[in-house]
């Protein structure tokens, strides 16, 4: 391919508003354009990276035993009914309706129409397992797209599928998706790591992530360096820590009312009062369900895992802070100034929080705190659960050791359905004994277009992106010096490019009028794995120039030994 020929509209500049590498880099490399808020158009360097995913995925996916069809995008809404999603899924759904006023709704992902077609297609036990998925576009109204691609809110994505008579059927296809997602990122040269995860919406059962390991990565990861844990930071479970000894004699002490003028947070009150974060508690405000209202209690240097206390029973799904203004109104003080005594609100207090044997909290009216507040004495009969985010050096869940942190961008994540959706949509199968039974469901997310972002994201520099082979736009890079002045040059390169071509390498020639240093810079930014320079100086000695995208010597060789050279090394099996 001619550089001339196609459309990469490269930039200097970043993007306005982009905030990580991979947003830039995509954009500036002539990869992607945004449209609107959270959709972008894919110029052909960004969409050859993403059928090259694709294509990987596809010889995974037959691998493990899935077959390929293709749903629709936009669903009819009384499926969701029948599911009982179309309530729950609030916002991210976005909902349309036909000219004759029936509801639809974009496709954000396809559990209740992949059901709804195994209902009316599968009737015999015979015709299970069945292992289906398809590569399709998604919509989600995100509250924050963000990141370019990688949260976006039109994207493509593979979802599969796969219904089961028994549980050793169901264990072997989710044993063969593991395996599945493991090999696409390993055949794409990443670090990843698989954790347990939270199902959200989706399910009530166990499911696992897969993340590109990244400093940039939304998603905080959580693993044991002694055995081999690893969940998300949603999943781990936060031990109850006990109290410091300085605890003793504590049931000496009383409740005392301290002024705490001006001290609106945590660290303030600590500060003021001289006693460590840990020996305050904060009290947050949230939406319990119908409406109501209840407060949640942690030790001052916890922080609240908004998924734990979406589990709750009790607090409302989707959770959410309450409103300010209502807190004021409801309680007649401000949110930095609440406590658990005499608050008169359902509260729910976290593990170590509620081990302190006293603390210090807000006092419920403005300016002042409690000192010595003991649980039953002062506050009465608690439920208390864990609603906090674990932390470097709390003891893994399996007592290896302590925690270890790092940060990951999901690129993959696979569920254990049960009979979450085949009960509620009425899906009958006849077993063995002619028997109607509900298959076993597992479902199987795959993020295409934001592994494309992700790749980026753990593979470059500060040039520009430097593409793992196995997905980069193109093999060989020819980058072309002066060739409008030069015919020497310009006869070089196109016969090298139809060599590579015909040597079943993908290349793109850089046949522009343009000065040297932009093409490098291009070549740089672009981030193709090879790169041969044409040029009259080294024409003279009968050389081109060869080097790789990742560094390395730069090697003089005659250019009729290229494209064996390269064919050898890129496509060896060929
Ligand atoms: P997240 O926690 O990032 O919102 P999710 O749990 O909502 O993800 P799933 O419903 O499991 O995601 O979707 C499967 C896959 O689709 C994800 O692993 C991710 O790779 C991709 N994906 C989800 N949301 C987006 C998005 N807004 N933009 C791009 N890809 C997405
Ligand atoms: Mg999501």
């Amino acid at each position: 391919m001619r550089f001339s020929d196609t459309l990469i509209p490269t930039l200097k500049e970043a993007p306005a508003g982009a905030e990580i590498a991979s947003h830039v880099l995509l954009v500036r490399g002539g990869f992607i354009r945004r449209l609107a808020s959270g959709s972008y158009n894919w110029l052909p360097l960004g969409l050859r990276v993403l059928k090259n995913i694709e294509r990987i995925a596809r010889e995974e996916l037959k691998r493990a035993g899935a077959q390929e069809i293709l749903m629709p995008v936009v669903q009819p809404a009384e499926l969701w009914r029948d599911s009982g999603r179309w309530d729950v899924m609030g916002p991210e759904l976005l909902r349309l309706a036909d000219r004759h006023g029936r509801e639809y709704c974009l496709s954000p992902t396809q559990e209740e129409v992949v059901t709804d077609l195994v209902r009316r297609t599968v009737f015999s036990y015979r015709q299970l397992p069945c292992n289906l998925y398809h590569i399709q576009t998604k919509f989600r109204d995100e509250i924050r797209p963000r990141f370019g691609l990688m949260r976006a809110r039109e994207f493509i994505m593979k979802d599969g599928y796969s219904f089961h008579l028994d549980e050793p059927s169901f264990e072997r296809a989710y044993a063969a998706m593991h395996e599945c997602y493991s090999r696409i990122l390993e055949r794409m040269g990443l670090r990843f790591r698989a954790v347990e995860a939270d199902a959200g919406t989706i399910g009530d059962g166990e499911s696992h992530e897969f993340h590109v390991l990244a400093d940039s990565g939304e998603d905080t990861l959580v693993y044991s360096p002694a055995s081999d844990y690893a969940a998300n930071l949603d999943t781990v479970p936060a031990p109850a820590l006990p109290d410091e000894p300085d605890a003793a004699g504590a049931e000496q002490l009383a409740m005392r009312k301290v002024p705490t003028p001006n001290a609106g947070t945590i660290d303030a009150v600590a500060t003021l009062l001289d006693v460590p974060a840990a020996r305050c508690v904060k009290t947050l405000i949230v939406y319990a369900e119908e409406g109501g209202l209840a407060a949640l209690v942690l030790r001052g240097d916890h922080q609240l895992n908004e998924a734990k206390a979406s589990r709750l029973a009790g607090i409302r799904r989707p959770f959410g802070f309450a409103d300010e203004a209502q807190v004021r109104a409801e309680l007649g003080v401000g949110v930095g100034s609440i406590g658990p005594v005499g608050l008169g609100l359902p509260l729910v207090v976290d593990g170590s929080a509620a081990a302190l044997a006293h603390f210090v909290c807000g006092a419920n009216e403005g300016g002042q705190h409690y000192t010595g507040v003991r649980w039953a004495r002062d506050v009465g009969e608690v439920r208390v659960a864990d609603i906090r985010n674990a932390v470097p050096g709390d003891t893994a869940p399996d007592g290896s050791g302590p925690l270890a942190f790092t940060r990951g961008i999901e690129v993959g994540h696979i569920f254990k359905l049960g009979t979450k959706y085949t009960q509620a949509m009425d899906v009958a199968v006849q077993d063995a004994d002619g028997k109607g039974v509900a298959p076993l469901m597992g479902c199987y997310g795959f993020g295409i277009s934001r592994m494309v972002a992700a790749v980026a994201e753990q593979s470059h520099d500060d040039d520009g992106i430097v593409w793992p082979p196995a997905v980069a736009p193109f093999d060989v890079h020819i980058v072309a010096l002066n060739n409008i002045r030069s015919s020497a040059v310009s006869r070089t390169a196109a016969t090298l490019h139809e060599a590579l071509e015909a040597a079943g390498l993908e290349t793109l020639l850089d046949d522009r009028d343009e000065r040297p240093g932009v093409k490098f810079a291009d070549a740089d930014l672009i981030g193709i794995p090879h790169r041969v320079t044409v040029g009259e100086r080294g024409l003279k000695d009968g050389v081109v120039e060869y080097r790789r995208r990742t560094g390395g010597e730069v090697e003089r060789l005659r250019p009729e030994e290229i494209a064996p050279k390269l064919a050898a090394m890129i496509r060896p099996a060929a």
